[in-house]
């Protein structure tokens, strides 16, 4: 196949060029695709499940602390009234049954004090995990926030990479006759489609070459492209 020498570099060139295209195509879909986003998306929502279930909890301890509480002070509003009735009732019956009901109300108010107790060690556990499962859900979302933001920036750089890519390539294909660049796009669709001779191997495929191919390479014309034996890349000099 005929190519004069300036075509040959630019072949080469746009097989390089298209290398790094489809390189950057995949570095931008494994930033976008990014393990460590997914890995972290993951465990927010583990995160957000976790607060949910903490602050129900925190929720309904709070509830019961609020209906022992409620319930203490109407065993401390009645032992007050008894107390009042005991020091201005004048019958002895009614003051012993009174007295009766006060002790009572003693033993009823020392349990509910102690069951409040329980509950608020309870509901501060409870502060203190929801506190914690909060916090950590909280990190790793702005640890998301920067990822995302890191991952953008990368992308864009890349973005810049291949419009500056795509705009050489454009000069390459105008120096390439449209039946080489043909033959170029059948190849390039499965392979490194140009090489050269290098160190006795094809750059295309790096399988080394015997000394016959070597030779009746070097012997074509100058405008004339070689193939390789091994890959059939287009052989440029
Ligand atoms: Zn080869």
């Amino acid at each position: 196949m005929k190519l004069d020498k300036p075509g040959q570099s630019a072949l080469l060139k746009l097989s390089e060029v298209d290398i790094d295209i489809e390189r950057i195509k995949n570095e931008i879909s494994k930033a976008v695709n990014s393990a460590e986003l997914t890995a972290k998306s993951a465990q927010l929502s583990e995160f957000s499940g976790e607060v949910i279930v903490a602050r129900t909890n925190f929720e309904n301890l709070n509830m019961e602390s609020r209906k022992a509480d409620d319930n203490l002070h109407m065993v401390e509003d009645r032992l007050a009234r008894d107390l009042g009735r005991l020091n201005s009732t004048s019958s002895p019956k009614d003051a012993q049954a009174i007295q009766s009901e006060v002790e009572s109300l003693t033993l009823r108010k020392e349990e509910l004090e102690e069951v409040e107790l329980e509950i608020l060690d309870r509901l501060e556990a409870a502060k203190q995990e929801l506190d914690a499962i909060s916090l950590k859900r909280e990190r790793t979302a702005k640890e998301i926030e920067e990822l995302r933001e890191k991952i953008q920036v990368q992308v864009d750089e890349l973005k810049g990479q291949g419009r500056k890519l795509v705009a050489d390539r454009e000069i390459l294909v105008a120096k390439i006759p449209a039946e080489v660049l043909e033959k170029y796009k059948f190849l390039a669709a499965k392979q490194v489609a140009v090489g050269k001779v290098e160190s006795r191997s094809c750059t295309a495929c790096h399988m080394g070459l015997t000394a016959n191919t070597i030779d009746s390479i070097a012997g074509l014309p100058e405008d004339e492209v070689g193939n390789c034996p091994e890959c059939l890349a287009m052989i440029v000099r």
